[in-house]
């Protein structure tokens, strides 16, 4: 089995993740995708999130549709700050046998080295790294050693200039976020009043 981690705070989820996502399902052949909300991120502790409920139930909506990807609840179960290496203990353990990935953007490889145990996270896992256009890969490559650089396959990808801060000061300012993240997304973040608030 193959299984992928695509870490984030999906606050909200946007098409730019999902199809990061199955861009590097189709590179890597992957049978299972695991979007993984963080609690607290290491590198965002500052910053006030959405509840995780929320964050949980727009993921699910917006992969409700697609059998091989699902939302993973670990971080979110364990409370505190979220490391990706306790998330991938958690998940070798519960399939052994898996041949594990992770997938990020280039950006976030960027600040790979800083986190928790990163050769660790480079001996157990792939690294899939979403090619984005605003971010020079193979500079970011450079800068890493070499037991780290030989795990990452790049995944050539649509550029989508969406984040989800955009989305989020969008509707702040009562602006339109159609087409940005699935329908069934934009409908619960207007019914649950999400946003609104700086
Ligand atoms: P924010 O705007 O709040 O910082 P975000 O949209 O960047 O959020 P995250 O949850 O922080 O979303 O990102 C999770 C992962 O998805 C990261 O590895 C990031 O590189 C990747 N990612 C986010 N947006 C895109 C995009 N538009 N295209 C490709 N990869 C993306």
């Amino acid at each position: 089995m193959r299984i992928a981690l695509l870490g984030g705070t999906f606050d909200p989820v946007h098409y730019g993740h999902l199809r990061l996502a199955e861009e590097a399902s189709e590179v890597a052949s992957l049978e299972r995708v695991l979007f993984v909300p963080a609690y607290v991120s290491p590198f965002r502790t500052a910053e006030r999130l959405s509840e995780p409920m929320h964050r949980v139930q727009m993921l699910r909506l917006a992969l409700h549709d697609n059998p091989r990807f699902e939302v993973c609840e670990l971080e979110i179960q364990r409370g505190g700050i979220s490391y990706t290496v306790d998330t991938v203990r958690a998940v070798r353990e519960q399939h052994p046998d898996a041949e594990l990935f992770l997938i990020l953007g280039t950006d976030t490889l960027q600040g790979f080295m800083g986190w928790r145990e990163p050769y660790v996270l480079g001996q157990v896992c792939q690294l899939l790294v979403g090619i984005r256009p605003e971010y020079d890969l193979q500079e970011t490559l450079a800068r890493l050693p070499e037991p780290i650089r030989q795990r990452v396959q790049p995944v050539p990808m649509v550029p989508l200039g969406i984040s989800a801060r955009a989305i989020r000061q969008r509707v702040r300012a009562g602006r339109s976020i159609r087409y940005l993240t699935p329908p069934n997304v934009i409908e619960y973040i207007h019914q649950h009043r999400l946003y609104l608030e700086p």
